[in-house]
């Protein structure tokens, strides 16, 4: 067969040559041991966990080997394409601060290695399958969808490999002149790769996540064009992360069983593979069967990261628990080092989990409750501000009607070596604070501590005449003490806790009684800095509305 005609009949518009083309993508000039990485989403309108997961790790080891990270949109698959997919993608890095330095960008896009949209590259993608054509690696392919799957069924009742291979390649050894008549006749083809792989061979291959794989080599005829001259992932994948300079690719350990191909397609290519980290799947805890399987979009809502926003989520929160899952040593150094940056931290890829992550809402709780416990008063406020009035307006205009008065709720309890931490995520604000405003003020006398009716109303009088708001901590406490025998309540716990049958109850009882009628709630921070923001008319008045219910 002449190959070089096939090529130049298969492809007479490509006028350049592989050579053209590599020289419009130099080597990239970076310091010794610098890192190329690329998040290469579809822009299918859905973003998820796994995007972030992967995007965290591509980033972390460019930017901390002084090398690029860059963005490109895997758009060659246009049914599953949506209008503003690239939008939401870069939109979604953005929000979590994954700013790539180069690639596609919200009005076209930068650097020197595009175009960054596949869609965009697709003469580029012709030079090199018309050059594998020319050097008797590629040939076109006319099977049907019926002939294909013919052949599926002869394999499976042979029990043999399934796939386009060895012998069932039957358009491997068409004639020119075979195939010159089919596309006369409109016939459509794409084009294959001519493996010269056997599944009787192994290859070694050592992945940074992984460790050292031993796989079968790849003997498939893969599609490098399909019938619409668009590539498949496989060969934009080889051809993109060449030319583009990609050191380091890490992608989702579905693509490990394509590997093979992959290397061998580079090889063909003549070029040297990038490094590869297939990261972990992302797993949860069903919690009906309780076992562990993959995170899906059709049951998970955790899995979208629109949702960690909506929730209200920092995103800061999720990206300092998704590093807790990708470097195992991350806790203990965050520990060490509560106040540094993220950025900070040593990322390893010899740390990460090489099977699956398990992803436990609970653990982000506790992580985002601690992110949030370090935040300032002020920088709470900024969040709680911007996500209220996206996402629930109307607390939004309470809690932004008086700024100062907010913070100042926020203060209790924050900073110093044991904060408080009540809040994990923007959505807990609300009913956390919501006491603190009489329009939400829903008391739940329920709660008030066993003591007889009259006791619990003669409590909530007497207190508004001993209540002065200049009172700190320990006067407020020494009086709640000295009120205690009139109830007959003991006002030391200890005494109390010895002589049960002596009292009607303690002065932990008597705080109750107060804290139920002022907050309308049994739990609630330190009740002395409570009344003292709320002020004094407000604490009189709750005192009294408790004191007419009983
Ligand atoms: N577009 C592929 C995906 O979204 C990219 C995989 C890769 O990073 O190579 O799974």
């Amino acid at each position: 067969m002449d190959t070089k005609a096939l090529a130049e009949y298969l492809f007479p518009d490509v006028k350049e040559m592989p050579q053209d083309v590599e020289a419009r993508y130099p080597k990239r000039e970076l310091p010794e041991g610098a890192k190329v990485t690329r998040i290469a989403p579809s822009p299918t309108g859905f973003m998820h966990l796994g995007n972030l997961y992967g995007a965290l790790v591509d980033e972390r080891l460019a930017h901390q080997s002084g090398g690029v990270f860059y963005l490109r949109i895997e758009d060659t698959d246009q049914k599953r394409s949506v209008e503003n997919g690239v939008e939401l993608i870069i939109q979604a890095f953005r929000n979590f601060g994954l700013v790539p330095d180069e690639g596609a960008t919200l009005d076209g896009e930068t650097g020197d290695y595009g175009p960054y949209y596949q869609s965009h590259r697709k003469e580029i993608y012709h030079v090199f399958v018309k050059s594998l054509v020319e050097r008797g690696l590629a040939y076109p392919c006319f099977c049907t969808e019926e002939e294909l799957s013919e052949m599926r069924a002869k394999q499976e009742a042979n029990k043999e490999n399934f796939g386009y291979y060895g012998k069932y390649a039957k358009c491997r050894d068409l004639t020119l002149e075979e195939i010159e008549q089919k596309i006369q006749a409109g016939i459509p083809y794409v084009i294959r790769f001519r493996s010269p792989g056997s599944i009787e061979h192994k290859i070694f291959h050592t992945d940074l996540v992984k460790g050292k794989l031993e796989l079968t080599e790849n003997d498939q005829d893969l599609v490098l064009l399909k019938s619409d001259g668009i590539p498949t992932y496989h060969f934009a994948h080889v051809i993109d992360d060449h030319l583009m300079g990609t050191t380091h690719v890490v992608r989702g350990e579905e693509w490990l069983p394509s590997l093979p191909m992959h290397l061998q397609l580079f090889q063909a290519m003549g070029w040297k593979p990038p490094k590869y980290l297939h990261t972990a799947q992302l797993m949860k805890i069903d919690p009906e069967t309780g076992a562990k399987r993959k995170l899906s979009k059709r049951k998970d809502p955790e899995l979208a990261l629109s949702f960690y926003r909506q929730i209200g989520f920092p995103n800061i929160s999720v990206l300092e628990y998704l590093m807790t899952m990708l470097n195992s040593n991350y806790e203990e150094w965050r520990m060490a080092n509560p106040g540094e940056p993220m950025q900070k931290f040593p990322f390893n890829t010899k740390k990460m989990g090489s099977s699956g992550a398990l992803f436990d809402m609970d653990k982000l709780m506790d992580v985002s409750k601690n992110v949030i416990s370090r935040m300032s008063a002020a920088e709470v406020y900024e969040e709680v501000a911007s996500w209220a009035e996206e996402n629930d307006p109307e607390f939004a205009a309470l809690f932004t009607r008086d700024p100062a008065y907010s913070q100042a709720i926020l203060s209790i309890g924050r900073g110093g070596k044991k904060p408080r931490k009540d809040i994990g995520l923007w959505q807990d604000v609300k009913p956390y604070m919501s006491f603190f405003f009489d329009e939400l003020f829903e008391p739940d006398y329920g709660q008030m501590p066993s003591l007889e009716t009259n006791m619990v109303r003669q409590i909530l009088k007497d207190y508004q005449s001993v209540y002065d708001p200049a009172d700190d901590g320990s006067v407020w406490f020494d009086k709640l003490k000295e009120m205690c025998p009139k109830y007959r309540l003991c006002g030391d716990m200890k005494t109390y806790k010895k002589n049960l049958e002596d009292y009607a109850g303690s002065v932990a009882d008597l705080s109750m009684v107060l804290r139920v009628a002022i907050t309308g709630r049994a739990q609630s921070p330190d009740l002395a800095q409570v009344c003292g923001l709320l002020g004094k008319e407000r604490v009189l008045r709750r005192l009294e509305q408790a004191a007419e219910h009983f």
